[in-house]
């Protein structure tokens, strides 16, 4: 059934970065059915479990419906003066970089825009970080040391189009459901060869030729095998080696480096690379096995270099490719919502970019450097160097590494203001001042893809109570700290106009990021707006980039890395001797304060469980279904034993989704040690040390 029927109001999946178009038809009375949108282009009417059952998680039961200051019920007037005076009062005594904001992926493109801009230009600091930290932040530094910006070269369709798809540290099938139904309904057809490299056999091993199950890790000596098997082959691509920096740097370091650190039979590391080197048309989808590393970064360009030493990227079904994990993590990266970035593609530690952001503003105090990283920032809350902290649309004290020592630092702090759709979460508990968010089928607003496609995301329902949007919120909290002309903005529509103009300063400096096209959409035009793409136009070069050597360095030709494998920072201890991997379930999303409301999603995976190997749980006495307790540097966790030979000996798997204090307890993220990439700041949450022993 094509297009929406009358009463079908179009908008996008509130959960993962494929972005799937939704069709939503409210009943009136609270209620809405959903099915795929035939439309959309990045799903094609597909859903997966968890964008089927949309429907089942709305409605008021367990919502945040009107304003709390310091436990007492509070009117908005009172809530949002507040937060102004708390927050104009802490930085009048300590200085801007004593307050922050913890933001969001699943926050709208607007919501971001405006909560970068009144950390960034108005109050002065850099300190705004989001949960996205922990999602892609390898990828983008990646990205930019190799392309000069943060781009995914490819888009969608190059994965049915490709000869060969090498999934990397990806669980497709579970983590981007609705893209591996795509692949696999290629493969079916063109008989695409497809490549899993992980430690566990996942549900993507179902499409796998072959599956390599390497050390947690060592995806560096893994690629850089690849590279110097490219050399030694003669496969390089001479004529687009000209657009390259770094090639015979980042291939002597291929040499050097030893591939016996994956782990891998010697026969199955040469059948790979042999089948990646015969295949032109070849992509190498990659997520977070990858980033979630303290090598997170040069795991990203030890992949990058193998597509761009052969010219692989860029061109139909051909290049690296991020996937990324939230809805709008690609929105919040164009906004300039990380702590080291700065908005559309500029950069924060460049004074002319600084300046025309200034400029453009009008802001008072803009920072001259970048803020605190997500792991950082929670450190400063601890030793009480931030004082007054805005937690918006995430939940720290469950999904930060080291999770108990993140919700002691929170509780600690002087100003703690949590907008969320729930005073039900662990972190909201901590709140002085709770502010009820609007959520997904609430609110208007855009969303970003994996692929660029930006979506809008539609109201079709009232919020509950008393809920207001996010970039309204932050807005009016804006105007009460004395910035009333910067943030004065109608509606949504009128801060994406904002934003594009924006981007249209970023393109004078030659940068990628251009949505002007956006900048003069009326509000009807937003309320029927399309997905579209960027880049659009002259440049679109069919939607790809870097194909033709283009790149946004300052030299304008790309950058070879060279990078040698390391393992993970955290080293076993005969105390600690398992690799504990941590990751999704396929029906479950983040700590499950949306996801968790369907009764047909939990009945996927009831509880929190670890996966362990037969032979070292008859070591460890654990018998299946049994209950674990898994210890880690940070706290400890009470979980049901699986036994599998999914995962292999001396490594454990546990879901990240699980919150409570009753065993089994799955507050996964309490284990989790805080060691970061030094690049990127992301932290390895797929390679802490545990101990595992019966409960
Ligand atoms: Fe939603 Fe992702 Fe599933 Fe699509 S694949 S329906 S975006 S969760």
């Amino acid at each position: 059934q094509r297009s929406a029927q009358p009463g079908e109001i179009r908008t996008t999946c509130a959960y993962c970065g494929v972005g799937c178009g939704v069709l939503a038809r409210p009943d009136g009375q609270g209620g809405v059915a959903v099915r795929g949108d035939p439309d959309h282009p990045a799903n094609r009417g597909r859903l997966c479990s968890k964008g089927a059952a949309l429907g089942e998680t709305v409605g008021f039961e367990d919502r945040l419906l009107h304003p709390v200051v310091d436990g007492a019920r509070a009117g908005w007037d009172e809530a949002l003066q507040q937060v102004a005076d708390r927050f104009r009062q802490t930085i009048a005594e300590h200085g801007p970089d004593s307050a922050a904001f913890y933001v969001s992926g699943q926050m709208t493109t607007e919501d971001y825009y405006v909560a970068n801009k009144l950390m960034k230009g108005f109050i002065g600091s850099a300190n705004i970080d989001t949960n996205s930290r922990l999602c892609m932040a390898s990828t983008v530094a990646g990205h930019k040391r190799a392309f000069g910006t943060d781009t995914v070269p490819g888009i969608y369709e190059d994965l049915e189009l490709a000869d060969l798809v090498v999934l990397t540290g990806s669980n497709l099938a579970w983590c981007h459901p609705v893209l591996y139904q795509r692949l696999a309904a290629a493969r079916a057809t063109r008989g695409t060869k497809v490549v899993l490299i992980d430690p566990r056999r996942t549900a993507s091993c179902d499409i796998a030729d072959l599956h390599l199950p390497l050390a947690p890790g060592s995806d560096v000596a893994l690629f850089n095998a690849l590279l110097a098997e490219i050399d030694r082959r003669g496969a390089r691509d001479a004529r687009f080696a000209r657009h390259l920096d770094g090639m015979s740097e980042a291939l002597a370091a291929a040499h050097a480096d030893d591939p016996a650190a994956t782990g891998l039979d010697p026969a199955r590391i040469a059948e790979f690379c042999a089948m990646w080197i015969a295949t032109e048309k070849v992509v190498t989808v990659f997520s977070q096995g990858v980033n979630q590393s303290s090598s997170g970064t040069d795991k990203v360009n030890a992949i990058l270099n193998c597509h761009l030493a052969t010219g692989r990227i860029g061109r139909p079904g051909m290049g690296p490719f991020s996937v990324t994990g939230q809805p709008n993590a690609m929105g919040g990266r164009e906004v300039g919502g990380l702590a080291n970035a700065l908005a559309c593609h500029l950069d924060i530690e460049n004074a002319a970019h600084r300046d025309a952001v200034r400029a453009f503003w009008n802001a008072p105090a803009m920072p001259g450097r970048a803020g605190l990283k997500a792991v950082d920032m929670f450190r400063a809350v601890e030793r009480g160097d931030i004082k007054a902290l805005w937690i918006i649309c995430t939940n720290p004290a469950v999904s930060m590494p080291e999770a108990d020592r993140v919700r002691a630092a929170i509780a600690g702090c002087d100003v703690v203001v949590v907008s969320d759709v729930t005073a039900r979460t662990d972190t909201a508990r901590l709140a002085h001042v709770l502010l009820p968010a609007a959520g997904w089928g609430e609110r208007d607003g855009t969303v970003t893809n994996s692929d660029r496609t930006i979506s809008r995301q539609r109201a079709f329902m009232a919020p509950p109570g008393e809920a207001r949007p996010d970039w309204a919120i932050l807005a009016e909290v804006g105007r009460r700290m004395g910035w009333a002309e910067a943030f004065s903005w109608n509606g949504p529509a009128a801060v994406l106009r904002e934003h594009a103009a924006l981007s249209g300063v970023a393109a004078r400096f030659g940068l990628d990021f251009d949505i002007t096209g956006l900048a003069n959409i009326s509000d009807v035009g937003y309320a029927t707006m399309t997905p579209r793409r960027w880049p659009q136009g002259a440049t679109a070069q069919g939607g790809r980039f870097f194909g033709h050597g283009r790149f946004y360095t300052p030299s304008g030709r790309g950058r070879m890395v060279p990078v040698a494998a390391r393992p993970p920072m955290v080293a076993l201890t005969p105390e600690r001797p398992f690799r504990l991997n941590t990751g999704r379930v396929r029906d479950q999303w983040h700590t499950m304060t949306r996801s968790g409301r369907s009764a047909r999603l939990s009945r996927h995976i009831a509880e929190p469980f670890l996966e362990i190997h037969p032979d070292d749980a008859a070591c460890a006495g654990l018998a299946p279904a049994a209950l674990a307790e898994v210890t880690g540097p940070g706290g400890r966790a009470v979980l049901r034993v699986l036994v599998t030979d999914r995962v292999r000996r001396g490594e454990v798997f546990a879901p990240m989704h699980w919150s409570g204090e009753t065993a089994p307890t799955g507050r996964i993220d309490a284990l989790v040690a805080a060691a970061t990439d030094p690049v990127s700041g992301q932290p390895e949450s797929k390679a802490t040390a545990v101990a595992v022993a019966p409960w």
